[in-house]
């Protein structure tokens, strides 16, 4: 799954929201969340990202590798 990360906060952009081709790009309070059941793995957001928030979770930078927990959580948690 694609993941979200740290420097979507408090910036939410949102045009990854308009390339996601199954709508599973979610607006929290202080940052969007990738579904992690719905994302079909495509890719087409994290080029759209004008602040490169976006990773595959594999390629996740190591700082920013708790968001997958981030992402997921936030789908539990409603
Ligand atoms: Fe949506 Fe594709 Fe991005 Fe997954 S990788 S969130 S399906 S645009």
């Amino acid at each position: 799954t694609y993941v979200i990360a740290m420097p979507c906060v408090d910036v939410m952009d949102k045009a990854c929201v308009d390339e996601c081709p199954i709508d599973c790009i979610y607006e929290g309070d202080r940052m969007l969340y990738i579904h992690p059941d719905e994302c079909i793995d495509c890719g087409a957001c994290e080029p759209a990202c004008p602040v490169e928030a976006i990773f595959f979770e594999d390629d996740l930078p190591s700082e920013f590798s708790g968001y997958i927990a981030v992402n997921a959580g936030f789908f539990t948690s409603i």
